[in-house]
């Protein structure tokens, strides 16, 4: 059972410590709307996939494989092309299951 639970603390990629999201600015009440939303709302991503006819999650996905991230999880990646170490593992192991 011990053995067990050691080995999935390995090989699973969700036990890996995840990146950190950007902190968002909590807008306090007395700004004026503009403000409020420059403060609230993240600004609109204008680079070469915008414009495709392709989900939200493809374009994410195709922006972390430019900037040398990982596909599924957005860590940076060492060895293979498209995932990271512990994604790939995921995937080998568990793709033929
Ligand atoms: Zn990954």
């Amino acid at each position: 059972m011990k053995r067990w639970a050691a080995t999935s603390a390995i090989i699973l990629p969700g036990n890996y410590d995840k990146p950190k999201q950007p902190e968002r600015v909590q807008p306090s009440v007395a700004l004026e709307p503009e403000k409020k939303k420059a403060a609230t709302m993240p600004k609109v991503i204008q680079d070469e996939f915008s414009a495709l006819p392709i989900s939200r999650q493809r374009k994410w996905q195709l922006r972390q494989v430019r900037d040398g991230n990982c596909k599924r999880c957005g860590r940076k990646r060492t060895s293979y092309p498209q995932l990271c170490d512990p994604c790939q593992l995921y995937e080998s192991l568990y793709r033929f299951l």
